[in-house]
């Protein structure tokens, strides 16, 4: 099969790999309808994140189930299914407590990389949701949302306890950040503010339900928050960003009793114990449990009351995937879309 392998920063070639097969008997083969380029693929290319050799790139995926292992019971092939980038058996004491991606048997879909024609599934059935049909091609982009982008979006905003009659603040303009707009949206958030610098990715938030709109960062940005909020700062907080200023530019940016949800892969984050003593504020985040929001998220696309899918502004052949990594690293496109 084909697959995108990063052998260096800045260097995606798109080759052959081995095509993958059963390993063990939870397994399933998916034949990819989509992929994408993820944020956090760009650490690496960007020399941020030390690769050890040439490395199988991709975490996102859907697509159709080719082949089932002999265990797995809630899934044959010809489904459309859609998994989370931490596969997850979804029956352990930390998934059934809501935390697929702490699971005791959990598996990083990164080191087996769905940038490719074809993936292995581990722990199929408990990674995997089926839709009821497969969708029209429209709907395919905002499907493959939902296995990263607007899972850990929506996660960021449960974290972050936002609702009905919250103010809710989204440091990154990344599409993480863009829909966890949507999704404090879904969740009833009275006013969102986005900080955000850039036309096209402003545009984009205010359509998914962004109230304001912040262009300061840091100190700047946490004052303009403030001024916003009566002086008290928002009461629900996202981080989609990953670095030392956004996480404090989120913590100072909450009010004291309210909630930080960070969702940005961090970075040498080192937060000063004092910022955190005298702030008064929860934090809660990591790498998101997707897998709790699957079946919701699924339903809301196909039954289109959410369009998560417009976070993909550009959409190439896996062939060009190179061209997609570039991109996105260069800020031309928000997210790309790549169609085996
Ligand atoms: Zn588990």
């Amino acid at each position: 099969m084909r697959g995108a392998v990063m052998y260096a920063p800045g260097d995606v070639r798109v080759e052959d790999r081995p095509d993958p097969r059963i390993e063990q008997p939870t397994d399933a083969i998916i034949r990819l309808t989509a992929t994408c380029v993820c944020g956090s693929d760009l650490w690496p290319y960007r020399g941020v994140e030390k690769l050890e050799g040439p490395t199988p790139m991709g975490h996102e995926y859907v697509g159709i189930v080719e082949e089932v292992g002999n265990e797995v019971t809630a899934l044959k092939p010809g489904q459309f299914v859609v998994g989370s980038f931490w596969a997850s058996d979804n029956t352990c004491a930390n998934c059934r407590n809501g935390y697929q991606s702490g699971c005791i048997h959990r598996v990083l879909m990164g080191t087996i990389g769905t940038q490719s024609e074809y993936a292995r599934i581990p722990l199929a059935d408990g990674t995997l949701v089926a839709t009821p049909e497969v969708p029209s091609a429209e709907l395919i982009p905002s499907y493959l949302a939902a296995s990263d982008v607007l899972g850990t979006g929506w996660f960021g905003v449960v974290a972050a306890e936002a609702g009905p009659g919250k103010t809710v603040a989204v440091v990154g303009d990344g599409a993480v950040g863009l829909l966890a707009i949507l999704a404090a949206k879904q969740l009833g958030a009275e006013r969102i503010i986005a900080f955000s610098r850039h036309a096209d990715r402003q545009k984009l938030a205010t359509e998914f339900g962004a109230t304001d709109i912040v262009t300061e960062r840091g100190d700047e940005g946490v004052a303009r928050i403030k001024d916003l909020t009566d002086g008290l700062g928002a009461h629900s907080v996202v981080e989609a960003v990953g670095t030392q200023e956004s996480m404090l530019q989120a913590m100072h940016s909450t009010r004291p009793g309210g909630n930080v949800g960070f969702v940005g892969v961090a970075h040498d984050v080192n937060l000063p114990g004092m910022d955190l003593f005298m702030s008064l504020v929860r934090l809660h985040g990591g790498p998101a449990p997707v897998r709790r929001f699957l079946p919701d998220l699924l339903d809301l696309i196909g039954n289109r009351t959410i369009d998560p899918g417009k976070v993909f502004d550009l959409d190439l052949p896996l062939e060009q995937a190179a061209e997609g990594y570039k991109a996105m690293d260069e800020r031309r496109a928000i997210k790309t879309l790549l169609r085996p």
